[in-house]
């Protein structure tokens, strides 16, 4: 997707009003349960022939970051990695399109701790609007474990705007990161790198470009 298109996409959404999600919210059936599906590895997304992404490789904003440092008196490192399921290579540099939140051993996103979420408070915007995520015909619903529940009406609108300052923030990072890239940025370049990858990585994260030793 071109930066042109991107940007008529948050101009729409900036115009959209919120409520308009709310049935597709209430009509899907979701109530968080906290079960911790989601935070788990459970399967695989194929991106690229080369490209195998894990469902719990979770991108994250810088902002997001900041929020569970200070909340959780963390540094950068111990909450994220370069996100190297999206990487791109220019012969010379190896650069990574982001941050996802850091897993353990077990493939568990890091901060899912004792069946719960240690920072739930503090917790990314990506995880507070899952499973909702807007695709081509409006609201989507991904996954979830415990679709039977109906919640209620002014949660389904608090989720109705999270949603909408989500894909608008992603949309902007996006754009920005393109700018970053520049011309390294082609579908034919993207990359992943292998599990416990040793070695420099330049991290695009739409704010700065961080050099990485990993
Ligand atoms: S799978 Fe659904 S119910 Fe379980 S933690 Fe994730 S969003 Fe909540
Ligand atoms: S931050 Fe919390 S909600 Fe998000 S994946 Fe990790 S444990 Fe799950």
């Amino acid at each position: 997707m071109d930066t042109v298109s991107l940007r008529g996409r948050v101009e729409s959404l900036i115009h959209a009003h919120s409520r308009d999600y709310v049935p597709d919210i209430l009509s899907s059936g979701f109530s968080c349960e906290r079960c911790g599906w989601c935070c788990c590895e459970n399967f695989s997304i194929r991106i690229t022939k080369d490209i195998l992404r894990p469902s719990n490789a979770i991108s994250i904003f810088p902002d997001d970051i900041r929020r569970i440092m200070k909340g959780k008196g963390l540094k950068w490192d111990d909450v994220v990695q370069p996100d190297i399921y999206s990487c791109l290579s220019d012969g010379d540099k190896i650069w990574a399109i982001g941050w996802i939140l850091r897993r353990n051993d077990g493939r568990e996103c890091v901060f899912y701790r004792d069946g719960a979420c240690a920072i739930y408070e503090f917790r990314p915007m990506i995880c507070r609007c899952y499973p909702f995520f807007m695709g081509k015909r409006g609201v989507e619903v991904m996954h979830c474990e415990r679709l039977e529940k109906k919640m209620a009406k002014e949660n389904a609108e608090e989720m109705a705007l999270m949603l909408k300052r989500y894909e608008i923030k992603k949309l902007r990072s996006y754009i920005s990161i393109m700018a970053q890239l520049g011309d390294k940025l082609s579908f034919a370049n993207l990359r992943m790198l292998p599990r416990g990858y040793e070695g420099e990585v330049f991290v695009c994260d739409g704010e700065r470009v961080v050099r990485q030793r990993t």
